[in-house]
């Protein structure tokens, strides 16, 4: 997946190209591995197919002089900064460097292009508060997505009928003959008459003016899990949009982001808070009322308890679903008075001769 933490192999290596590899050298190099790995040539085999994508994944970089320049750069993370995805599926790529497997792929190239193709994946933003990152919640997401027409079904065409296309014969392409230098060899181009679908609308359907799909607001439910990490991306499989001629859905991904919170602040499944707590209370010790997670719980300081020094409310930190439980760090801000009463202060210099006895 794009989205996955899949340690990438160096493009460069991946070609087993050089540094200073010339395009030509470039296309060459991943020609002749598109052609090893090819899924024609590899029927299921998952390692084939994964290598396939890794050499179009560099050649798609490499082959850009400007992702190029930033991955020379700064790898990896420039890439994800530009916006940059990897193909997802071998029709990607097929639709994308047609060109470069011309002959020898071209009919499978353009047969896969009038086929079913996967719908887009979406990717949303949400902002939450810090509570409900902690305890977990249920979110109601609105968003507009491509959907499949449902008076046409998705075919595009009034009363679903559609016909063979006649340029095509239901190909999706047209084939030419040519003749250079050492042998015939053919060309296959895109069916103009059919974009490449192979099936020619009479009459397209009102609802959707032929597309098959149509732009539809959408609410979606989303469940928050418990204590979920600022920017964590959720990944709703198959609810992006419709795939394209039966294709299939795309995927929704929404990156999750939480809100600071006015006075707590997370550590990993703790929470930390600072009380102030005035200088008799931590010289004698006491009990405070504390905000929690979940409402209010009195902490009681011990004699002594010095400025900076942190008290543990066990398991008032957040709880997962699987049983672990954090804690809350409550660090104690001692408070000094601003002014001292004549009283409060006759009292001290009788504390202060104590001390120096
Ligand atoms: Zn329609
Ligand atoms: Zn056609």
């Amino acid at each position: 997946m794009a989205y996955g933490n899949v340690k990438e192999r160096d493009y460069y290596e991946v070609l087993g190209v050089s540094k200073n590899a010339t395009n030509d050298e470039l296309k060459k190099a991943y020609r002749r591995l598109a052609l090893k790995y090819h899924p024609d040539k590899n029927p299921g085999d998952k390692e084939a197919e994964q290598k396939f994508k890794e050499a179009a994944n560099a050649y798609k970089v490499l082959s850009d002089p400007e992702k190029r320049k930033m991955y020379d750069l700064r790898g990896q993370a420039g890439l994800e900064d530009m916006g940059f995805h990897g193909f997802e599926s071998s029709s990607d790529i097929f639709s994308s460097f047609g060109d470069i497997f011309g002959d020898i792929f071209g009919k499978r190239f353009y047969r896969e292009r009038g086929g079913p193709q996967r719908g887009s994946d979406l990717r949303h933003n949400m902002t939450i508060s810090f509570t409900d990152a902690a305890l977990g919640c249920e979110k109601q997401l609105r968003f507009t997505k491509n959907e499949a027409c449902e008076a046409c079904k998705g075919t595009g065409a009034k009363n679903g009928a559609s016909t063979v296309c006649s340029q095509c014969n239901g190909t999706g392409h047209i084939s030419r003959q040519q003749k250079p230098v050492g042998g015939f060899f053919t060309i296959s181009n895109p069916c103009l008459n059919c974009n490449g679908s192979g099936r020619k609308i009479g009459n397209p359907c009102n609802n959707c003016n032929g597309e098959g799909r149509i732009s539809k607001a959408r609410s979606l439910s989303v469940k928050i899990p418990v204590g979920i990490r600022d920017g964590a991306t959720l990944r709703l499989s198959g609810q992006g949009e419709a795939g394209i001629r039966g294709g299939s859905a795309g995927d929704l991904y929404i990156c999750v982001n939480t809100a600071p919170h006015p006075y707590f602040e997370r550590r990993g499944l703790d929470i930390q808070y600072d009380a102030v707590v005035h200088f008799t209370k931590a010289a004698l010790g006491g009990e405070i009322e504390i905000p929690t997670l979940s409402g209010k719980a009195m902490l009681k300081i011990p004699k002594c308890t010095q400025s900076n020094q942190t008290l543990r409310m066990t398991g008032q930190g957040i709880k997962t679903k699987d049983g672990r439980k954090g804690n809350q760090l409550v660090r104690i801000i001692v408070d000094m008075p601003k002014k001292l009463s004549a009283k409060q202060e006759e009292l001290l210099i009788e504390l202060d001769k104590l001390e120096d006895d």
